[in-house]
Protein backbone atom coordinates (compact mmCIF):
# COMPACT_ATOMS: atom_id res chain seq x y z
CA UNK A 1 0.00 0.00 0.00
CA UNK A 2 1.20 3.34 -1.12
CA UNK A 3 -0.12 6.80 0.28
CA UNK A 4 1.32 8.99 -2.47
CA UNK A 5 0.99 13.05 -2.20
CA UNK A 6 1.78 14.81 -5.43
CA UNK A 7 -0.56 18.01 -5.74
CA UNK A 8 0.94 18.63 -9.75
CA UNK A 9 1.74 14.88 -10.42
CA UNK A 10 5.23 16.11 -11.61
CA UNK A 11 7.00 14.81 -8.78
CA UNK A 12 9.96 16.06 -7.10
CA UNK A 13 13.50 16.39 -8.56
CA UNK A 14 16.06 15.12 -6.73
CA UNK A 15 19.63 15.46 -7.93
CA UNK A 16 22.74 15.01 -7.28
CA UNK A 17 25.09 18.53 -6.13
CA UNK A 18 27.41 17.59 -8.81
CA UNK A 19 24.22 17.37 -11.01
CA UNK A 20 23.14 20.45 -10.41
CA UNK A 21 26.29 22.34 -10.62
CA UNK A 22 26.72 21.08 -14.29
CA UNK A 23 23.40 22.67 -15.05
CA UNK A 24 23.59 25.96 -13.26
CA UNK A 25 25.47 28.54 -13.77
CA UNK A 26 27.38 29.06 -10.73
CA UNK A 27 25.09 32.13 -9.57
CA UNK A 28 22.45 30.14 -9.77
CA UNK A 29 23.81 27.23 -7.92
CA UNK A 30 24.88 29.09 -4.98
CA UNK A 31 21.26 30.45 -4.31
CA UNK A 32 19.19 27.77 -5.57
CA UNK A 33 21.44 24.85 -3.60
CA UNK A 34 23.20 26.91 -0.92
CA UNK A 35 20.80 29.78 -0.17
CA UNK A 36 22.76 32.42 -1.34
CA UNK A 37 21.96 36.08 -1.57
CA UNK A 38 22.40 37.70 -4.42
CA UNK A 39 23.67 41.63 -3.83
CA UNK A 40 20.39 44.05 -4.04
CA UNK A 41 19.48 45.84 -7.40
CA UNK A 42 21.97 43.58 -9.13
CA UNK A 43 19.51 41.06 -10.13
CA UNK A 44 18.63 40.39 -13.53
CA UNK A 45 14.49 40.53 -12.90
CA UNK A 46 14.68 43.54 -10.12
CA UNK A 47 13.11 46.50 -12.80
CA UNK A 48 12.16 43.90 -15.26
CA UNK A 49 8.31 44.18 -15.75
CA UNK A 50 8.02 42.12 -19.03
CA UNK A 51 4.54 40.10 -19.24
CA UNK A 52 4.87 36.28 -18.79
CA UNK A 53 6.01 33.98 -16.06
CA UNK A 54 8.82 33.26 -14.10
CA UNK A 55 9.79 29.93 -13.93
CA UNK A 56 12.70 28.00 -11.80
CA UNK A 57 16.25 28.00 -12.90
CA UNK A 58 16.50 24.56 -11.44
CA UNK A 59 13.78 22.69 -12.72
CA UNK A 60 11.44 25.12 -15.22
CA UNK A 61 8.27 25.09 -12.74
CA UNK A 62 6.08 27.76 -12.95
CA UNK A 63 6.54 29.89 -9.75
CA UNK A 64 5.27 33.38 -10.14
CA UNK A 65 3.20 35.45 -12.89
CA UNK A 66 4.51 38.92 -13.88
CA UNK A 67 0.67 40.43 -12.99
CA UNK A 68 1.94 39.61 -9.22
CA UNK A 69 5.48 41.34 -9.50
CA UNK A 70 5.80 45.03 -8.03
CA UNK A 71 8.71 47.19 -7.26
CA UNK A 72 9.48 46.96 -3.38
CA UNK A 73 12.29 49.22 -3.99
CA UNK A 74 13.98 46.58 -1.71
CA UNK A 75 16.27 45.41 -4.38
CA UNK A 76 15.11 42.16 -5.43
CA UNK A 77 12.32 41.04 -7.74
CA UNK A 78 8.85 41.13 -5.38
CA UNK A 79 5.76 39.18 -5.89
CA UNK A 80 2.61 39.42 -4.18
CA UNK A 81 1.97 35.79 -4.69
CA UNK A 82 2.87 32.45 -5.91
CA UNK A 83 1.65 31.41 -9.87
CA UNK A 84 0.08 28.95 -7.69
CA UNK A 85 0.31 27.22 -3.71
CA UNK A 86 1.35 23.99 -5.35
CA UNK A 87 4.46 25.52 -6.34
CA UNK A 88 6.49 26.94 -3.49
CA UNK A 89 7.56 25.55 -0.23
CA UNK A 90 7.84 27.41 2.71
CA UNK A 91 10.18 26.70 5.73
CA UNK A 92 10.93 28.78 9.30
CA UNK A 93 14.26 30.03 8.92
CA UNK A 94 16.45 31.54 11.97
CA UNK A 95 19.78 31.95 9.78
CA UNK A 96 21.61 34.99 10.64
CA UNK A 97 19.98 36.31 13.91
CA UNK A 98 16.63 36.39 12.25
CA UNK A 99 13.37 34.99 12.07
CA UNK A 100 12.20 34.99 8.49
CA UNK A 101 9.71 32.65 6.03
CA UNK A 102 12.24 30.93 3.25
CA UNK A 103 10.50 29.88 0.40
CA UNK A 104 11.57 27.64 -1.89
CA UNK A 105 10.15 25.64 -5.25
CA UNK A 106 8.40 23.10 -3.97
CA UNK A 107 9.71 20.66 -6.95
CA UNK A 108 13.50 20.79 -7.06
CA UNK A 109 13.89 22.05 -3.04
CA UNK A 110 15.63 25.52 -4.81
CA UNK A 111 16.14 28.55 -2.32
CA UNK A 112 14.37 31.12 -3.80
CA UNK A 113 14.30 34.03 -1.42
CA UNK A 114 12.16 34.67 2.03
CA UNK A 115 8.59 35.94 1.97
CA UNK A 116 7.27 39.04 4.16
CA UNK A 117 4.43 40.34 5.33
CA UNK A 118 4.56 44.10 4.46
CA UNK A 119 3.47 43.82 1.26
CA UNK A 120 0.93 46.15 -0.66
CA UNK A 121 -1.86 43.62 -2.38
CA UNK A 122 -4.94 42.22 -1.07
CA UNK A 123 -2.96 39.72 0.22
CA UNK A 124 -0.45 41.81 2.35
CA UNK A 125 2.43 39.18 1.47
CA UNK A 126 6.16 40.41 -0.28
CA UNK A 127 7.44 37.61 -2.15
CA UNK A 128 11.65 38.55 -1.89
CA UNK A 129 13.44 36.47 -4.77
CA UNK A 130 17.01 35.81 -6.23
CA UNK A 131 16.40 37.31 -10.01
CA UNK A 132 19.30 33.98 -10.16
CA UNK A 133 16.41 31.51 -8.84
CA UNK A 134 13.79 32.61 -11.87
CA UNK A 135 14.07 32.25 -15.86
CA UNK A 136 11.41 34.75 -17.39
CA UNK A 137 9.39 33.26 -20.44
CA UNK A 138 7.62 36.43 -21.90
ZN1 LIG B 1 12.56 24.17 -9.04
Amino acid sequence: MSDIKTGTGSGKIHKSESEWRNELTPVQYAVLREKATERPFSGEYDHSFAPGTYVCAGCGQTLFASDAKFDSGCGWPAFSAPASDAAIAEEHDTSHGMVRTEVLCARCDGHLGHVFDDGPGPTGLRYCINSAALKHRP
